[in-house]
């Protein structure tokens, strides 16, 4: 298995890669890969939030 070092956490890690959601192109370890995805969930859950807030504030 080829070793590869992840940007993220400069971790050597030898599975999968995963893609980056900053810029969909760099390769990241799959654990940095899980914390990417929780991360949007989280900042995508906040986004909405706001928008709702939004939304009652104009009517
Ligand atoms: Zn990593």
């Amino acid at each position: 298995m080829l070793k590869q070092i992840c940007p993220k956490c400069n971790k050597e890690y030898t599975s999968r890669p995963a893609i980056s959601r900053i810029d969909n192109k760099t390769r990241i370890c799959p654990a940095c890969g899980v914390i990417e995805a929780i991360e949007n969930i989280i900042e995508s859950n906040k986004r909405s939030k706001r928008k709702k807030k939004l939304v009652r504030l104009v009517h």
